[in-house]
């Protein structure tokens, strides 16, 4: 140990004959082996990592250029203790940079759906630099501002008025919403591709935004696109009302802040007859009930929907999970307001949100991924946010702190949750690559914040949740998602809805109107290819190039290649979610109600024509059938002729043949979406896609499994296209294959190119030690010279009780069926014989394919 003099920054050239040296130029030359960093004792700094004081330099420093570091008194302690136990040269990891004993954990940024920033009009409660200064301190990165603003964002002029005082103010990412009223219904939606949302209010609140009767909810609910967000203030009667409403002219609605016992069951009941409704709550009404308003005192206690009874509170948390959004509505006021004779209603939220939401997850009442879920991923779903590139948030989970007013960034300087001791910290913020808050500290200026909308207007096609497992949660989201698709183009007015009213339908907007029934025209069908084009023309912001790349409508089906990682995980989280309402008895039939199925089978095969019917009827769909033997195919017709003759009548063609190569050629001159049921010794893709899913349902991943395959893998045309859909994940094969019959070389070639690890075994005994999956296939006697050789081998190919004794508990075995001999009927009963679930995961994965596929007709012209 040796010391040195060191400085920041280079002072006069003189000092002490150049001497003291900057501390980079000492790490940049790794001339320090070990910094040791500790935080002085009352040096008057907050806390050890505060930021741009020395320390946090030198730290910084250190951290750069992979010095090891130590921050912690007892750490130092401990090391200098070992040092002096271990001798002169301790054996250290020089690896790595830094260790803490802390637990910071990095969170995605999150999304407050529900503000209130204030201006313009009130910028003595809040603005946009301080509501979104306050955002920040919350960990939230993007925010959604409400428009009861005064003068209220209603029109294009107060809109452009609202995005300016935004662009100029705003530190984090933002949207903005419009609001409705009485008599703006007839140009409002065209703000649609800019706006966040449509902010309905259908009771009283703060602000003078208020629609009165029920003809001005519906002419919003049926102008408005659908793909474009409605949320409504909506309590009690109101609430059943526009949910219903909103249903009968099909189109999603989200509810703010419920807070009710009666409100989040109807939320409930509608969600499982399948409604598309999305609601959010509000902490103050998690946290807060009836019983806090006198010690908070009446006027603070203020606040719309008012304090819950904590019966209702009870019935809040005990309905989490029909709970799709976390948001603030935050809703400064300042304490002299609140304290006055008449106090407003309304709450600062966005600073506590989190550090209440932690004290949950602490106390075991929420889990980090509800967080992660209602407060950042299904914001983004419903409200079709962008990501925000490098954005994330990060907390240290074990600081215990007090919630204080004098530390808060909004404007109103006070919440109701002062006071109240939390564990769990914001400590840093990153947004788009910069550190925009640490311990404490706003570093982004007003103007940093970007508008999601007018980077990224909304997209044409809403996209399906990535790569995981949806929960019921999610599924709900996803669904509502997915049957947003269906019909997600804003109709040329009036052509959407069942209810118009009159003076519209009449050209004279200008008359009183009334609902009134039309009869019969379910959703729109873009048949009409100019009134299409007319609409995308006016509306250009909404039609521009589809973003999701792995979109899968109107696409042909011929062979596993299509699916990457990325789409495979798209369909089956769908074939997922479906499985679980189908289960459940939830309602999926309108999802694709009206649409037809040609089912066109030139090769027997019950079971798949049985699959694909059962899944078309499932969804709401038709089927209608064509087979060589009754159909005019008997009367030579050929191929391409019945091809197109069906394709005029069917929305989705599902064809089986036996010549290898012809459903390709099928799909060459058909004009609408055709799946491969199987061609010859070709290509099965849907089989193979359950036999994945299955792996995934049953096991819970796919990633690092030995899947054996069994039987005739010279001629098992399930089996290629497994195999080649298995390079999408890290697994090993193992083969056991009578001699002759073993995989082709080409696609064990193509395997290896793609890392896959292939071993070959002689027996199912010798493979089962390693098999987490045992995919067997069907063995054709007349494949054998003779009856001997086929039984003195078949017996290695055989799964009995007793050969299963060898194998894992776990392992699962899977057979696309029908089975002949490869397995003993005793073993049926076994938890590890999976292949009946298999067939019926089969019809799941169908379902999915086929409402991906025929979903969204409006991209497939
Ligand atoms: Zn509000």
């Amino acid at each position: 140990v040796e010391s040195v003099q060191w400085t920041f920054d280079k002072t006069t050239p003189d000092d002490i004959n150049g001497e003291l040296r900057h501390l980079a130029e000492f790490l940049a030359t790794k001339q320090f082996d070990l910094v040791i960093n500790l935080p002085m004792r009352g040096g008057g700094i907050r806390r050890v990592s505060s930021f741009m004081t020395h320390g946090y330099r030198t730290r910084r420093l250190a951290v750069d250029y992979s010095i090891p570091l130590v921050t912690d008194v007892k750490c130092t302690k401990l090391l200098v203790e070992s040092m002096r136990v271990t001798g002169r040269n301790p054996l250290m990891k020089t690896h790595t940079d830094c260790m803490t004993s802390r637990r910071i954990i990095k969170l995605p940024g999150f999304i407050d759906v529900h503000v209130h920033l204030r201006e313009p009009g009130a910028t003595h409660k809040e603005d946009f630099a301080s509501g979104t200064a306050a955002a920040l301190a919350g960990g939230v990165t993007m925010v959604c501002a409400m428009p009861n603003t005064n003068p209220s964002i209603v029109d294009r002029e107060t809109f452009n008025q609202f995005r300016e005082l935004a662009r100029a103010g705003a530190r984090c990412d933002y949207a903005l919403y419009v609001g409705a009223s009485d008599t703006n219904w007839e140009n409002v939606w065209e703000l649609a591709s800019q706006a966040c949302g449509l902010k309905m209010y259908l009771n009283d609140t703060f602000g003078t935004l208020r629609l009165s009767d029920m003809a001005s909810w519906q002419r919003h609910l049926s102008r408005w696109p659908k793909r474009a967000p409605i949320v409504c203030h909506a309590e009690r009667q109101s609430m059943a009302a526009v949910i219903l409403l909103a249903h009968l002219l099909e189109r999603p609605v989200h509810i703010c802040h419920v807070a009710r016992k009666e409100e989040i069951q109807l939320i409930r009941a509608a969600k499982e007859k399948g409604l598309r409704v999305t609601c959010e709550v509000c902490p103050h009404h998690l946290f807060l009930s009836t019983r806090d308003v006198e010690r908070l005192g009446v006027g603070m206690a203020e606040v719309r929907p008012l304090l819950c009874s904590p019966e209702d509170q009870e019935a809040l948390w005990e309905h989490m999970e029909y709970i799709d959004v976390f948001a603030t509505d935050h809703a400064p006021h300042t304490l002299a307001e609140k304290q006055s004779e008449r106090p407003p209603p309304g709450f600062p939220g966005l600073e506590t949100i989190l550090p209440m939401l932690l004290q949950a997850v602490r106390e075991g009442r929420l889990t980090l991924e509800d967080i992660k879920r209602k407060f950042h991923r299904n914001p983004r779903n419903i409200f079709n946010l962008p990501e925000q590139p490098q954005t994330y948030v990060e907390i240290d989970l074990d600081e215990e702190w007090t919630i204080n007013n004098a530390e808060l960034k909004t404007k109103a300087q006070w919440t109701p949750f002062n006071g109240t001791k939390v564990t769990g910290r914001v400590h840093r913020v990153v947004l788009r690559g910069e550190v925009a808050y640490i311990d404490g500290e706003v570093l982004v200026q007003p103007g940093f914040g970007q508008n999601v909308r007018s980077k990224m207007p909304l997209p044409q096609k809403l996209e399906m949740e990535g790569s995981e497992l949806p929960s019921d949660m999610d599924a709900n989201d996803t669904f509502a998602r997915l049957l947003t698709e269906g019909t997600s183009t804003p109709a040329p007015r009036a052509a959407t809805v069942h209810f118009v009213d009159e003076a519209n339908a009449s050209t004279s907007p200008a008359a009183g109107s009334f609902l009134r029934p039309v009869s019969p025209s379910p959703r729109l069908r873009l048949d009409s290819n100019t009134a299409l084009k007319d609409y995308l023309q006016k509306s250009s912001a909404l039609s521009e190039p589809n973003p999701v790349t792995h979109c899968l409508v109107g696409k042909h089906i011929l062979s596993v290649d299509i699916f990457d990682k990325e789409r495979l995980n798209d369909l089956f989280n769908l074939a997922q979610l479906l499985k679980s309402r189908v289960t459940k008895d939830r309602p999926v039939d309108d999802l694709l109600r009206g649409k037809i199925m040609a089912s066109i089978f030139y090769e027997v095969s019950t079971r798949t024509q049985c699959s694909f019917s059962a899944a078309m009827q499932r969804l709401g769909g038709h089927v209608i059938t064509m087979d060589q033997v009754t159909s005019s195919v008997k009367k030579g017709e050929t191929l391409e002729d019945s091809i197109k003759v069906m394709a005029s009548y069917a929305d989705v063609m599902v064809l089986r043949h036996p010549e290898p190569g012809a459903v390709s050629r099928a799909a060459s001159f058909s004009r609408k979406p055709l799946i491969n049921a199987g061609d010859g010794v070709g290509e099965h893709p849907t089989q193979a896609l359950l036999d994945v899913f299955t792996i995934r349902e049953e096991i819970g991943t796919v990633n690092g499994l030995t899947i054996t395959m069994v039987g005739d893998l010279k001629n098992g045309r399930t089996v290629h296209s497994l195999a080649r859909l298995l390079t999408l994940y890290n697994v090993t094969l193992q083969y056991v294959a009578p001699y002759g019959l073993g995989m082709p070389e080409g696609i064990m070639r193509y395997l290896h190119q793609r890392g896959i690890n292939q071993v070959t075994f002689d027996t199912i005994e010798q493979a089962l030690p390693t098999t987490d999956v045992l995919y067997m296939t069907r063995i054709q006697r007349e494949r054998f010279q003779s009856e001997e050789e086929y039984q003195r081998c078949c017996g290695h190919f055989i799964v009995t009780p007793k050969l299963m004794t060898r194998a894992n508990k776990r392992t699962i075995v899977l057979h696309p069926l029908p089975r002949v001999e490869e397995i003993s009927r005793d073993f049926d009963s076994d938890p590890r014989a999976a292949y009946f679930r298999q067939a019926e995961y089969g019809m799941y994965i169908r379902m999915a394919l086929l409402a991906m596929v025929v979903g969204c007709r409006s991209t497939a012209l």
